[in-house]
């Protein structure tokens, strides 16, 4: 007789140890995956969080639109959102252009301590990467803070830091600074950590960095003389109104000085069109040698131009304006081509008191203006080579 085979199962119960090791098995493995993904969740919650940081900063530098306020943002808010020690910015700024016509914009550096500037590509330190990744050239350098490499980004008059993110500031591929990261603990940066998220940053830095510097160069063109480079007739009713506004509040006189070339025809008659234009040059940089920084130099237009003193009475301006007088007429003006000639300037001077402060403050920039101009119209009537105050 033949049997069939079936397969043995083992249909006996589980001895009752078993089976409550494997349950306890179980829950510490269930417990296991619990913490972990509480540990998961905790992580998602925290990069949420920075994600959200860094876009609100994003959007708060994108829409920065002087260069002060940019760097106020990056120095007040990405220490805090990063959670860094020191923060500093370094600038590549040849012939220093942009930190001569942000001064003449009225900004002050010293509220920028953090802000440093370069004159050129090789202080912006060495390249950060073989040039065999082009284009990406060049790469943040993370790790220990070192002196030799880093002191000029970390002046010693700032926070040293312990570990150190020098990222570059790239357009067109070209550095146009670093962004210069500094934590206390030496294990925030290292040389193997990501740099996604911080060459992300930078790269909106940048942008944001080029678009103000250009929009406060071209605002700054708008605002000068393109003959001479001093101010122009916008830049100086412009200055007038807020100078009022604080002078008004503050207290104090303002004095303009209106000055006019004396027989500057004959120079462009007898010389020639360029000479003339020399002339006017050499004549800008001698009323500006007799200045404060605090006054305001403006080509009028034509051979044409007045200052603005600030915090200056009718006397003070008028002993100003009989130095410029003299400095003209004390010495010939010589061209490049060694021509010599003499020259002189009628200047007329008016203040604007306390008492002028009745009118609104552009009936009152009005009225100074005209003051000063008939003035000058006297000392030109006077017999020229003259300066005329008026009361
Ligand atoms: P006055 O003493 O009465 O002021 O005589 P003036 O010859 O200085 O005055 P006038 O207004 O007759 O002449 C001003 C001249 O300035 C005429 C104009 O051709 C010249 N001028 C205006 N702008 C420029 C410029 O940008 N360059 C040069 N070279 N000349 C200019
Ligand atoms: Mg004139
Ligand atoms: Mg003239």
């Amino acid at each position: 007789m033949m049997q069939t085979s079936s397969p043995i199962m083992d249909l006996r119960p589980e001895p009752q140890n078993d089976l409550a090791q494997r349950s306890h098995a179980l829950l510490i493995e269930n417990e296991n995956l619990r913490s972990k993904l509480d540990y998961l969740i905790d992580q998602a919650s925290i990069n949420h969080g920075i994600m959200r940081r860094h876009q609100a900063f994003d959007l708060e530098i994108v829409s920065a639109n002087s260069f002060p306020e940019l760097i106020s943002i990056i120095f007040r808010n990405l220490p805090l959102i990063s959670e860094l020690d020191i923060v500093t910015l370094t600038l590549l700024d040849q012939g220093a252009d942009i930190h001569t016509v942000m001064r003449n914009l009225g900004v002050n550096f010293d509220e920028f301590p953090n802000l440093l500037f370069v004159d050129s590509e090789e202080q912006l330190g060495p390249m950060l990467a073989p040039v065999s990744l082009m284009p990406a050239l060049y790469r943040p350098a993370m790790g220990p803070f070192d002196p030799a490499l880093h002191r000029a980004m970390f002046p010693a008059t700032l926070l040293t830091p312990d570990s150190v993110a020098i990222v570059p500031l790239l357009r067109n591929k070209q550095r146009i600074g670093t962004l210069n990261l500094g934590s206390l603990d030496a294990a925030r940066f290292t040389p193997t950590l990501g740099t996604d998220f911080i060459e992300h940053m930078a790269s909106i830095i940048a942008i944001c960095l080029e678009n103000v510097i250009s929009n406060e160069m071209l605002k700054y063109i708008g605002l000068t003389d393109a003959l001479t480079g001093v101010y122009n007739r916008r830049y100086i009713d412009r200055r007038l109104l807020e100078e009022i506004g604080r002078a008004r509040r503050q207290g104090y006189e303002i004095s303009l000085m209106y000055l006019d070339i004396d027989l500057f025809k004959n120079v462009n008659d007898s010389y020639g069109h360029p000479a003339g234009d020399e002339v006017l040059r050499e004549m800008a940089r001698r009323i500006q040698s007799e200045l404060r920084v605090s006054d305001a130099l403006a080509r009028f237009g034509g051979e044409e131009f007045v200052v603005l003193l600030i915090d200056a009475s009718l006397d003070s301006a008028a002993v100003v304006a009989e130095r410029i007088k003299a400095s003209v007429a004390g010495k010939p003006f010589v061209l490049c081509d060694g021509t010599s000639i003499a020259m002189t300037a009628s200047l007329g001077v008016a203040s604007a008191t306390q008492a002028d402060h009745v009118d609104a403050a552009e009936i009152m920039a009005k009225k100074l203006i005209a003051k000063a101009d008939h003035a000058l119209y006297a000392a030109k009537a006077g017999g020229r080579n003259k300066v005329v105050c008026c009361d």
